[in-house]
């Protein structure tokens, strides 16, 4: 039979083309480098790195992380993988000189993780076999199981493979490696690694490398040990080498929390050349990456190895406190330090601290827990992530609560979102609880282990009290303190503050584009003022209506059924109005103030109609006390005694059935309010532009933009520009002085993007109002959105909140055709956003790209918009990609 070869050329070719799964690095050299992060995962890339400069590491390979992509998509790998494996596998054990699963001495290899962002781990069934076999035997540390009980850990260990996989625990080590392999890949699709991954904004698909490295031992004796550590001080940056080791301990002792670690300057005591070796080889890494790095080491018998590197996480203190001292050591540009800081981490410069003179020896409960994230907060003691979400409410009903745990596991990742700090009696700095909290910029003191905590029991004990459920504490992640009681907190320290204003004073000139803020009050605004805001981008008016003394006019001008009461109720909210507008005049000082026209869905003003006919039925059997209630509560529609509430209720509720709306969200809001009742529009026209006035008579210069909300036709737009048009020239003509302003109009509603040529005809500036604009894009009620997004998320319809980031593909598509359209018409045309992405980093970015002259947010995310706009607009001038810290 003839045998079919295949020409040379091709041959080579289709070597050429086979993908490279597997990278060895072993003997001084590696396969792979440093910058291969998105093939090799940080660690394998790091190990990569990390071999080729010649340092102590332990042989083995990379199985990169199309391996992983391709095991998702065909629910295995390719025949190709599994042949790069075992033919590295067949170079690592002649290097070694030890085969895997034989001999006396054989080969053992560690199988791990890791994907280009690093992801906590996760708990395992193994652990708790192991747990439960340590309180079995009444032990507290691993190594103080003895032989025999370790062989009863390994029948119990089989016995959970067995009731997982329905088949005995293979014995051949090869198979082994392989099941080991796909549990790695399976791990990435777990719920928790899901959950992580939405929460930081990491992509799905790009899967997870897996390493698999000879191990070396730290648990052989005393001689033998393994550590983590920084080499700066992570949670204020400060230059100190950092972090916490065991002897005769494997490194998941370490971070488990099981055993409390040492600090590591200790090693020098102990073993003063591996301690300077360590300290050599980290002072060269930092050199390397440029960056501080997060290490881990492993001696064994005296000799050390370097197990891990990778840039370090970090507070945002200690983000801006080392960039700007690695500029002075030369160690990086200024241009490099800028992106150092993570936009959303300036909140961290904010948080408060505790009020010394507040704290006496007896609310003390302990001083020595680890400071893991900075922060003093005060809540009420929850003991179960569960407990907190229930507790700690939503919105405006929030309370604070504070998470306890002897330690938490990445199943307390909701829990954790939701408190205001977490307190944990076990572990390190490099604990579960203290690495997300640092990410979510949330307070934390780690490892108070004078703190004994009984979750089961809900019990927290300190210093002979217990604590229960709905205590008030107050933890200070700053210091590592935890008190009892709801202590005094002070603003930030104005030391740190200083050093992020040199920090913005290098970013701030890469930034092209404005910030404004969303202020409705001359407070908000002063605030917003504070951080750097260089105008207000929304004073929502509606919000000045919802004031004690304006309510009831207010709500006299939704429920009157004539022009005639409505101009009656106006007049009496046109000098409240006109001092408000007065106000963010003086406060802005001739920056642009955008005042947005009334927007909202009336029904939010009045009572709910369910409660009116509940009222109505309850009228005839009601105590004189409860009347009187009801005169208070429907005093504002005339009530004045229990008499006239059987003729003011049903005459309300039959107002409020007229105005009844099934979707009041879609329906008579924005511009449909002034259209159909012009009589608002001019009022408020009238306040703004009598307020302009008056503030120029004091001197305030005054730059007004009037903004109609909810524009989907240009007619909409002609129609309420020519009101606010006529009512300024009424106004100046009465009062003999003209001031300058514009009219323009939010942007939300797809139709708007479309026709924005024609709407800038009529328009002199466009604001995109993306809260809006993501609800009607998508059809997604904006209010009750919340009940599919999690499972949205889940499955991974979306990968993020669209109402958080700003949906790129869809709702940024608009909103680029929209001022592509825009300015056709008017190429000057003054294009800002509003919504709530206004304050979101990576919205920021999008702003910038797609030309925007500034982005509005609240005024606490003004430094954060600040931050992201110099780091969008450096990336550009800089041509850096993904500048970001991640
Ligand atoms: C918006 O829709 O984006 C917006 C800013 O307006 P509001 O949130 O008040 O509807
Ligand atoms: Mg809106």
């Amino acid at each position: 039979m003839a045998t079919i070869t295949l020409p040379e050329a091709d041959l080579q070719e289709s070597k050429k083309s086979a993908t490279k799964y597997v990278y060895f690095f072993g003997g001084g050299k590696a396969d792979g480098n440093g910058k291969m992060k998105d093939d090799l995962g940080g660690k394998g890339a790091g190990l990569a790195e990390m071999m080729n400069a010649g340092l102590p590491v332990p042989p083995g390979f990379t199985i990169q992380t199309e391996a992983c992509r391709e095991y998702m998509r065909r629910g295995g790998v390719s025949k190709e993988v599994d042949r790069q494996m075992e033919e590295a596998l067949a170079k690592l054990e002649a290097l070694q000189g030890q085969k895997l699963g034989t001999g006396e001495n054989p080969l053992l290899v560690s199988v791990r993780s890791g994907a280009k962002f690093s992801m906590p781990g996760t708990k395992s069934a193994f652990d708790e076999v192991f747990d439960a076999k340590k309180k079995q035997k009444k032990t507290k540390l691993d190594t103080d199981l003895d032989a025999k009980a370790l062989k009863e850990v390994i029948e119990e260990y089989k016995k959970v493979v067995k009731k997982h996989t329905k088949r005995d625990f293979p014995q051949d080590p090869h198979e082994q490696l392989v099941m080991a392999r796909d549990a790695v890949f399976r791990s990435w699709q777990n719920d928790r690694a899901k959950t992580y991954r939405r929460i930081n904004n990491i992509d799905d698909m790009l899967g997870t490398a897996v390493n698999v490295q000879a191990m070396v031992y730290g648990n052989l004796g005393e001689t033998s040990g393994t550590g983590v550590g920084f080499t700066r001080n992570p949670a204020t940056g400060a230059k100190e080498f950092y972090g916490e080791y065991l002897m005769n301990a494997q490194g998941e002792d370490v971070v488990s929390g099981v055993r409390t670690p040492v600090p590591i300057l200790e090693l020098q005591r102990i073993m003063p050349d591996v301690y300077n070796q360590l300290r050599d080889i980290t002072g060269r890494l930092e050199k390397h990456y440029h960056d501080m790095q997060d290490f881990e080491f492993t001696i064994q018998d005296g000799k050390l190895y370097m197990l891990q590197t990778r840039n370090g996480k970090r507070t945002g203190l200690a983000a801006v406190r080392l960039a700007i001292e690695m500029v002075e050591e030369g160690l990086i540009s200024k241009e490099d330090a800028i992106f150092r800081l993570d936009p959303n981490q300036v909140v961290d410069f904010f948080v408060s601290r505790l009020d010394e003179k507040d704290v006496r020896p007896a609310d003390v409960l302990t001083t020595t827990g680890l400071a893991a994230s900075p922060g003093a907060v005060v809540g009420q003691i929850v003991f179960t992530a569960d407990d907190a979400v229930t507790k700690a409410g939503h919105g405006a009903e929030k309370n604070p609560v504070i998470l306890v745990r002897a330690e938490t596991t990445p199943e307390d990742i909701h829990g954790m979102e939701v408190a205001v700090g977490i307190l944990t009696s076990q572990g390190g700095i490099t604990s579960h609880a203290a690495v997300v909290t640092r990410g979510m910029g949330k307070s934390c003191v780690a490892g108070a282990g004078e703190i004994a905590v009984d979750e089961r029991a809900r019990e927290m004990r300190a210093r002979g009290q217990v604590f229960k459920d709905g205590d008030w504490i107050t933890i200070d992640g700053s210091t590592g303190r935890v008190l009892r009681g709801r202590r005094k907190l002070l603003p930030p320290d104005p030391e740190n503050l200083a050093k992020l204003e040199k920090f913005m004073n290098w970013a701030e000139p890469f930034r092209k584009i404005g910030v404004r803020a969303n202020a409705d009050i001359p407070r908000d605004a002063k605030k917003a003022r504070e951080f750097g805001a260089e105008g207000i981008g929304l004073c929502r008016t509606e919000h000045m209506f919802f004031a004690q003394d304006r309510i009831p006019h207010m709500r006299a001008m939704i429920l009157a059924d004539n022009e005639k009461d409505r101009r009656v109720a106006l007049k009496k909210l046109l000098p409240m109005q006109r001092s408000d507008f007065l106000g963010l005049f003086r406060a802005m000082e001739g920056l642009p103030v955008t005042i947005r026209l009334l927007d909202p869905p009336l029904h939010e003003f009045l009572p709910k109609r369910e409660k009116l006919m509940v009222d109505i039925a309850s009228l005839s059997r009601a105590t004189a006390k409860q009347k009187k209630t009801l005169v208070d509560e429907y005093g504002d529609y005339g009530a004045k005694g229990a008499g006239d509430l059987k003729k003011i209720l049903p005459q309300l509720l039959a107002r409020v059935e007229e105005l009844h709306e099934f979707n009041p969200m879609l329906g008579h809001r924005g511009c449909r309010l002034g259209i159909t009742y012009p009589e608002i529009t001019e009022m408020q026209a009238r306040a703004i532009f009598e307020a302009a006035v008056a503030a120029e008579k004091e001197g305030v210069k005054t730059h007004a933009e009037v903004m109609i909300p909810l524009i989907a036709t240009v007619k909409e737009m002609s129609n309420q520009g020519a009101i606010v048009r006529r009512v300024a020239e009424e106004v100046f003509k009465e009062k003999g002085r003209h001031v300058h302003y514009l009219v323009g109009t939010m942007i939300e509603l797809p139709r708007a993007c479309l026709v924005a040529d024609e709407i800038a005809k009529e328009a002199e500036f466009f604001s995109f109002g993306t809260n809006d604009l993501t609800q009607t894009t998508f059809g997604f009620s904006r209010d009750d959105v919340n009940k599919i997004l999690p499972t949205y998320l889940a499955e991974g319809i979306l990968k993020q909140d669209p109402f958080a980031a700003i949906d790129r593909d869809g709702v940024g598509e608009l909103v680029r055709i929209g001022i592509e359209r825009g300015r056709k018409t008017s190429p000057k045309l003054k294009v800002g956003i509003c919504g709530e992405h206004g304050g979101d980093p990576s919205s920021v970015e999008f702003c910038h790209q797609v030309g925007m002259d500034y982005v509005s947010c609240s005024p606490y995310r003004v430094l954060t918009a600040r931050l992201a706009a110099a780091q969008a607009g450096a990336s550009d001038a800089l041509k850096v990609e993904g500048g970001r810290t991640k």
